[in-house]
């Protein structure tokens, strides 16, 4: 038998085990519309900020999400950019009374802190659905405990 025409068994390989493409512009949409990333039907809030364990429309499991504290840090870059031009804008060529100022800028980053909390909390949550992160990997592999030694051979250079 001749070695040299058998191939050895591949190893590795990055796309032959690899789940199809989530589409991420198509899930983070839905999350902005507050819907499932995965069938756009279902709400994906149980409460203001809570998320729904699943899609009550597919059954997609959300409970995976670790959206944590980026939907609000985001949310506060964006009202930033909105409210603190428009501030500088007015007192510049306005000044008008710091009274009536605070009485404009703050309701303004109130009402819009609100308004766009769970739409970016939304287009977070699908964003980590569409690239399968955390628990949203149904192929993720537990077998590796935090804080586990791994051990790396590495090949000796001549
Ligand atoms: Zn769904």
């Amino acid at each position: 038998m001749d070695d040299r025409t058998t191939l050895p068994e591949p190893t590795w390989a990055v796309e032959r085990d690899a789940p199809p493409r989530r589409n991420v512009w198509q899930a983070m949409a839905r999350g902005i519309r507050c819907r499932c990333p995965s069938c756009g039907q279902g709400r994906i809030f149980r409460a203001f900020l809570k998320v729904a364990d699943a899609c009550p429309a597919c059954g997609e499991v959300l409970s995976h999400h670790r959206a944590d504290d980026l939907p609000a840090y985001l949310v506060i870059v964006i009202v930033g950019h909105i409210v603190v031009p428009i501030a500088l804008w007015i007192e510049t060529n306005y000044a008008p009374p710091v009274a009536l100022q605070l009485a404009l800028y703050l309701p303004l980053t109130l009402v819009a802190s609100l308004a766009l909390l769970q739409p970016v909390k939304g287009a977070v949550v699908g964003l980590q659905w569409a690239f399968r992160m955390h628990g949203f990997d149904e192929n993720h592999q537990d077998d590796i405990e935090v804080g586990s030694v791994v051990n790396i051979k590495v090949a000796a250079r001549k």
